[in-house]
Order: structure tokens, then C-alpha cells, then sequence
């Protein structure tokens, strides 16, 4: 009987050493290529210069301060904001205009200028808009010394999300939109199964941080979820009586 306590006992000291063992060795098998992928491999993507934020290799160019050949009329016909100097200028009387591409997922660089000679105050002040896949509006707005409801001021998506920080820089300099927005993913019945989110850096400040959008932007009332496929970007004609914005140095690269 001795000899066989003896035994359980020498049994148990060796499988806690054993165990002790390994804990301190870890899995003895694992060497370290066995976590190191080689595919996919990322594509070359060569970047733009830093200093002029131009486009990188594979991105879609919208404007190039040419013309306003890969936009249209939001509700039909050309695209007739005004073309000048390297840039374009909102046109009121002509209405949104919208890229003639549809686009899913995308990174999105976006340059906008309010003029030195701004007038008004609060939502009338500059006020225009990039709405991602035509329905969720990042609101572009003078917000340099000039309050407005938070969910509405620059960078905000537009009623749903208060931007984190004002970024703005003063009437007459330009300002850097750079956009990240996945687009959502749809059950049957229309509701969002994943909703869309989006990242907003205005002058190299995030304002927002990966937020899922609640909806449509409304003006009046709560976000509507309609379900929709890929859709353009469409800049808003706001209809406030202040001097128009420009743009510049538009373009995209599909995620
Ligand atoms: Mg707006």
C-alpha cells in the first residue's frame, strides 16, 4: 500500500512539473514564422506629394482644377458650378452637384475654401456640405468665431454628431477634408445590419472617430434608414444668402 502512494505521489510531482514546464516554455510546437503572413500582399501605392496633398497613384480624381468632367447636375443635366483659376465655386442657382461615379467604401480627400469677404451669421455663413453616397451630409460651414447649434457646425455629421474639435481655419486660407466612410451593410427588411460610419479629419484633426451614422440627414426630424446601394458625392448649393465657397483637389480611392 506504501508503494502505491508512493507512486501516485511521484505521478502528480511529475505532472506538475511537466505542466510547470510548459507554462514557462509555452507551446513547444510554436516557432515564430508561424505567425508571419505573406499574402495578401498590399498593393504598391505610390502617395502623393505631402506638401500639395495630390493624389496618390490609385485614387480617382474628381478635380484637378480643369473641369468639372467627373460631376453632374444632382438633378439632371451638367454639373454648372463656376471654373476658375485652379478651382471651383459653388453656383446657387444651379443646385447640388454630384459625381457621375457611385462608389461603396471610400477614402475621400476634399479641399474647400470660405472667401475673405464672408458675410452673415450661423447656418448662413458658407454654408455647404459633402453628402457620402448622396444621403449623409459632413457639414462644411464658416464656424471661424461664428457659433451655431454643435450638430450642425463644421465637420459635424450634419444633427447626428457633434464634430470633437473646431479646426477651422480663418475666411481666405483653405481647408483639408479627409474622409473615411465605410458604407452599411442591409438586412431584408431595409434596417441596417451594419450601419455606415465615418472618420472625418479636418486639418489634420479627427473631428470624427469612426461613427456609425443614425441615417438620412434631415433638416427637419429624426435620420430615415432607406436602403440603398452605392451612391455618388454630392456638394451641396445651401441656400443662405453668404458668398459662396470654393473647392479644389478633389479625389477618391475605393476601399
Ligand atoms: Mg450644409
Amino acid at each position: 500500500m506504501k508503494k502505491l502512494i508512493l507512486s501516485a505521489f511521484a505521478l502528480t510531482v511529475t505532472a506538475v512539473a511537466a505542466q510547470a514546464q510548459a507554462q514557462q516554455n509555452g507551446p513547444e510546437t510554436m516557432r515564430p514564422q508561424m505567425t508571419e503572413f505573406y499574402t495578401p500582399v498590399p498593393k504598391v501605392v505610390t502617395p502623393g506629394d505631402i506638401t500639395t496633398n495630390s493624389a496618390p497613384s490609385d485614387a480617382i480624381v474628381l478635380f484637378d482644377g480643369k473641369d468639372l468632367s467627373a460631376w453632374t447636375g444632382a438633378n439632371g443635366g451638367p454639373a454648372e458650378w463656376d471654373v476658375h483659376d485652379g478651382v471651383f465655386t459653388v453656383n446657387k442657382k444651379k443646385g447640388d452637384i454630384q459625381t457621375r461615379e457611385s462608389f461603396e467604401s471610400f477614402q475621400l480627400h476634399i479641399e474647400w475654401c470660405v472667401p475673405e469677404n464672408i458675410t452673415g451669421t450661423g447656418q448662413a455663413r458658407g454654408n455647404s456640405g459633402v453628402f457620402l453616397q448622396g444621403l449623409y451630409e459632413v457639414q462644411i460651414l464658416d464656424c471661424y468665431n461664428n457659433p451655431t447649434y454643435t450638430n450642425g457646425q463644421t465637420g459635424s455629421i450634419y444633427k447626428q454628431s457633434t464634430p470633437k474639435a473646431n479646426a477651422m481655419r480663418k475666411p481666405g486660407e483653405w481647408n483639408v477634408y479627409d474622409i473615411i466612410y465605410n458604407a452599411p451593410v442591409f438586412n431584408e427588411d431595409g434596417s441596417y445590419r451594419v450601419p455606415p460610419t465615418v472618420t472625418v479629419i479636418h486639418n489634420g484633426v479627427v473631428l470624427q472617430n469612426n461613427v456609425a451614422i443614425r441615417g438620412t440627414t434631415e433638416y427637419i426630424g429624426h435620420p430615415k434608414v432607406e436602403k440603398h446601394g452605392a451612391g455618388p458625392i454630392k456638394l451641396q448649393s445651401h441656400g443662405d444668402p453668404s458668398e459662396p465657397i470654393s473647392f479644389r483637389n478633389i479625389w477618391l480611392r475605393k476601399l
